[in-house]
């Protein structure tokens, strides 16, 4: 189930026909269709108490991509009703990735914040029909009174108050008349309701918080279910997109609406994105950046969407693997390899071809007269003409990859050994002479001679060369790191053991630094976050953060295969 997909699977997804409606997409066409709405409005409603990530990304596409597809609304709404966790710092981040994703909230961006005062007015319509109550016991008389799915739950002794006194005493919680969870505000539903969420919910909490938004305005918080319904309702959203979750809380909101006679819209929940070998839990991903386990939340072993932009995926590759995977009413695990698949094809088409040598061996083109150089061209991008092409300094001394040279070779390898011949990639065919080793037997020289006729683009030296070795001019070479990233964690679901955490799942192998890597020189002019294919070594981009100190960092995103093996 979890083991790399093989390729014809996904060009079989790749190639299928126009596509099919999805549940959602079809119940969009019959609302408007049946003009129950003229045009449909929708919303992303992130809570700002961390960094988006690569579900959320489903989420976004879902409902940013609905609106665009019915040229449509669609709203960001920070749904901050709970200021102890939220900050400014995640709202920022939050609006910096959804338009890096290429979305645009043309609806508007709202914070559940704003309707803190409206919030209080629905409580209070509540109170007066009766439909609310001021609760003085403590969490744990509460909790004990809840029953249980298949038995009833009992009646708080507070139940019957009077609407006057209820509404004098929540206007006392909201003075601030009483200390902390002295009291709470509940929803006066049923006790015995087959839906635990409709006996009687705390709906308002005692919580001095300093809020990001309202200050010290508020020392009362509403509980998210009282705040979310009514925040859709107040911006007139037609179609409300969840994630499954939500189901069993729907007909409490639909109660809210209905008791306080308010715009209804319409919830439909579908099912969230899980992803193998990753973990998505905003609480895990901050136990992992808060333990140093990675370099921050954008580091680029975590499936964050700024982890990801840092690692060097592009929003198109992104957008494109949410469709992909399409929308669905249940629960699955999406293989990672079809997000890597996603970013290969997109880079295939688009990315500069160049070359790196990440562990540098001297090659030394023993019969190239000292002192001469040529310029000879190379494609960009062999899939995209417009590309052009770019000249590569050529002369005696190059580099090449140490582990493309191999002392004792069968027949079966094709690159530098005593005995072979290899074209170096747009220049020449070279055939070993010799090599050097130091007196520890590390390789320090391999020498080999060239063919002058053999020029790519107009061989005519007839010599057959079976393999294609990178390689760079060592004269104009620059120094790199280069980094190289495996899965951060080495179990297909980490945080799916009953008896183990996900932290006992790391890959103590997921970052590899290489330093002294040379680079060709095209790349010294890198602007960070833009993809080039190192030929035979995968999709790297310079990194932002370490650009800024003047430092030549680059991540592979991904490799030009998929070469992940189990085990
Ligand atoms: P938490 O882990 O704290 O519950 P969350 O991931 O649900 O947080 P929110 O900020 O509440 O974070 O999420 C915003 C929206 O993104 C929600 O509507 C939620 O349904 C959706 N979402 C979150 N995770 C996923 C996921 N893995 N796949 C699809 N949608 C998701
Ligand atoms: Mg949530």
């Amino acid at each position: 189930m979890y083991g790399p997909p093989s390729s014809h699977t996904f060009a079989h997804m790749e190639n299928s026909p126009a596509k099919d409606l999805h549940f959602i997409e079809q119940i969009i066409e019959e609302d408007l269709k049946s003009g129950k709405h003229a045009a449909i409005h929708t919303r992303f409603p992130p809570e700002p108490n961390g960094h988006l990530h690569i579900g959320h990304a489903k989420a976004i596409c879902l409902s940013f991509g609905m609106a665009e597809e019915y040229n449509g609304l669609a709203n960001l709404r920070f749904d901050d009703t709970n200021p102890e966790k939220e900050s400014q710092a995640y709202v920022d981040a939050i609006k910096k990735d959804v338009s890096w994703l290429g979305f645009k909230w043309n609806g508007g961006e709202y914070y559940t914040s704003d309707y803190f005062e409206q919030l209080y007015s629905f409580a209070l319509k509540l109170i007066d029909m009766g439909a609310a109550y001021v609760d003085h016991q403590g969490p744990e008389d509460i909790a004990s009174q809840k029953g249980t799915p298949t038995s009833p739950g009992s009646d708080s002794p507070y139940r019957e108050r009077l609407a006057e006194e209820n509404r004098a005493l929540f206007e006392q919680m909201r003075a601030g008349d009483f200390p902390d969870g002295h009291c709470v505000l509940r929803a006066k539903i049923d006790m015995g309701h087959a839906n635990m969420h409709m006996r009687d919910p705390i709906i308002y909490r005692i919580k001095r918080a300093h809020h990001q938004r309202t200050g010290n305005r508020w020392c009362i918080y509403p509980m998210y279910d009282f705040a979310h319904g009514q925040s859709d309702a107040l911006e007139e959203i037609t179609h409300s997109l969840c994630t499954l979750e939500f189901e069993v809380h729907r007909p409490l909101y639909d109660w809210f609406i209905e008791q306080l006679g308010i715009f209804s819209s319409r919830q439909i929940e579908f099912a969230r994105l899980n992803l193998s070998y990753t973990i998505m839990s905003k609480r895990k991903l901050l136990t992992l950046v808060e333990q140093g386990v990675v370099d921050g939340w954008d580091d680029p072993r975590l499936p964050t969407i700024s982890g990801l932009r840092r690692r060097g995926y592009t929003p198109e590759s992104i957008r494109s693997f949410c469709n992909r995977i399409g929308i669905a009413k249940r629960e699955n695990i999406i293989d990672v390899s079809l997000l890597e698949f996603s970013l290969r094809d997109h880079l295939n088409q688009t990315a500069h071809r160049t070359m790196a040598v990440l562990d540098p061996v001297k090659l030394v083109i023993v019969n190239y007269p000292e002192g001469n150089s040529e310029q000879l061209p190379s494609e960009n991008n062999p899939e995209d003409e417009s590309a052009g092409v770019r000249n590569l300094p050529f002369s005696r001394t190059l580099w090449m990859e140490r582990d493309d040279f191999k002392l004792e070779a069968n027949k079966k390898w094709f690159r530098l050994a005593p005995g072979k011949t290899v074209r170096l990639k747009s220049a020449y065919i070279v055939r070993y002479v010799d090599h050097v080793m130091d007196a520890d037997g590390v390789l320090q020289e391999v020498h080999v001679e060239y063919f002058e006729n053999s020029k790519s683009g107009s061989d005519v030296s007839g010599i057959k060369a079976k393999g294609t070795l990178h390689w760079v001019n060592a004269a104009t070479a620059i120094d790199a790191e280069v980094r190289l990233y495996d899965r951060l964690f080495n179990d297909p679901a980490p945080d799916g053991h009953k008896d183990r955490e996900f932290m006992d799942f790391l890959n103590p192998h997921s970052l590899e630094v290489r330093t002294g890597c040379k680079l060709e020189a095209s790349l010294a002019e890198a602007s960070a976050g833009v993809p080039y294919q190192f030929t035979r070594l995968g999709y790297f981009s310079l990194d932002a953060g370490y650009a800024t100190e003047g430092r030549q960092v680059f991540n592979r995103a991904v490799t030009l295969r998929d070469g992940w093996k189990q085990g």
